[in-house]
């Protein structure tokens, strides 16, 4: 019998040794460190787990979730806050950085913990935007007309219950001025069936356009219950992209990025963008260099049609949008 989403949440993966013997890993051979989920824990649901290879300590899955001794070292230019939103998102759970958009963290909850993660220095617990904020920023979107688009992040905003969005997206709806809702999100890759029916319907009777970001990193995340998961969303008119961050040992390779390509696409998913790393505390053993990065773009781009070459993009504090890398024309 399956469970359903919020139980595969509270029963997920957060001490080494029981993630080890179902990964049939010896703890001695993965540099495991238990000072790095000190600082983050390790988290991972059984969905995602059951897809990285069994006694493969190379696995590019596994790379992604596992606290290694690597993160304690510290990295010329990595800060606890790369992008600069801690401050402006603790005030007010909103961020509006550029045009047109606006950015809410209803959640600072995730269903898995991704070692690279720019926000894993967040205090996540205090992230959570209260009742009576939400409806603040409702209303202060309802006041701003340039808004177009509402953007839901997080965390993971599709961590909070069906009842919960639903209250949100009501109130969304009520804004004329605004035309699109989109969810960044991962738990479509990592927990699939928290593609519901009830998630379904909210999404399909929005009078707003949805957008679903996906988040993932590697072809093999994508299984069949991922790619269902994908087609559910699709059924209810929802456009779905992809945003993938160039990460070493797990995707810095061009095969992997081509593969990854083709498969978002075989689910119905666009890639969109490919994000160079924040440059976070704890996590410099992922970084790819500037010139690696555009060397595996152009062979990316010479192999693929356009469609499927996501944009090499980075964020930089104080920039009207995010800054996309372009190669070179000889
Ligand atoms: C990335 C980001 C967005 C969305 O940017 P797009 O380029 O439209 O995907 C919006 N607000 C903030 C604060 C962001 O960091
Ligand atoms: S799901 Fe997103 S926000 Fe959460 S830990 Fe992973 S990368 Fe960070």
């Amino acid at each position: 019998m399956t469970t359903n989403w919020q139980t595969q949440l509270v029963s997920a993966f957060t001490d080494f040794q029981t993630l080890c013997d179902y990964l049939q890993l010896s703890p001695n051979d993965l540099n495991l460190s238990s000072d790095a989920a000190k600082q983050f824990p390790l988290r991972v649901p059984l969905a995602f787990a059951s897809r990285i290879e069994k006694g493969n300590p190379l696995d590019p899955l596994l790379r992604q979730i596992l606290p290694i001794g690597d993160e304690l070292k510290t990295y010329a230019g990595f800060s606890d806050d790369p992008v600069g939103d801690l401050n402006a998102v603790k005030q007010t759970g909103v961020l509006h950085k550029y045009h047109g958009r606006v950015l809410l963290i209803n959640t600072g909850a995730c269903a898995i913990h991704c070692r690279y993660c720019f926000r894993r220095n967040f205090p996540y617990a205090d992230l959570q935007l209260s009742k009576q904020q939400e409806s603040d920023v409702i209303q202060a979107i309802q006041n701003d007309t340039s808004i177009q688009e509402v953007i839901l992040s997080g965390g993971d905003p599709l961590i909070l219950n069906d009842a919960r969005l639903a209250r949100l997206f009501e109130a969304l709806a009520e804004i004329s001025t605004l035309k699109r809702i989109r969810i960044h999100t991962r738990l479509p890759i990592v927990l699939p069936d928290r593609v519901t029916d009830e998630l379904l319907e909210l999404l399909k009777h929005c009078p707003k356009k949805i957008i679903v970001v996906v988040h993932c990193n590697h072809a093999n995340e994508i299984d069949t219950d991922v790619a269902q998961a994908c087609q559910r969303l699709k059924s209810v008119g929802v456009t779905l992209l992809n945003q993938s961050v160039l990460l070493q040992g797990v995707n810095d390779d061009a095969t992997a990025l081509c593969d990854l390509s083709e498969r978002l696409f075989d689910v119905g998913v666009l890639p969109y963008y490919l994000h160079f790393l924040d440059k976070a505390n704890g996590t410099g053993h992922f970084q790819v260099s500037e010139k690696e990065a555009l060397a595996l773009l152009t062979v990316v781009q010479n192999r693929l049609s356009g469609y499927l070459v996501p944009k090499l993009v980075t964020e930089q504090a104080g920039e009207l949008s995010k800054q996309t890398l372009k190669l070179s024309v000889l």
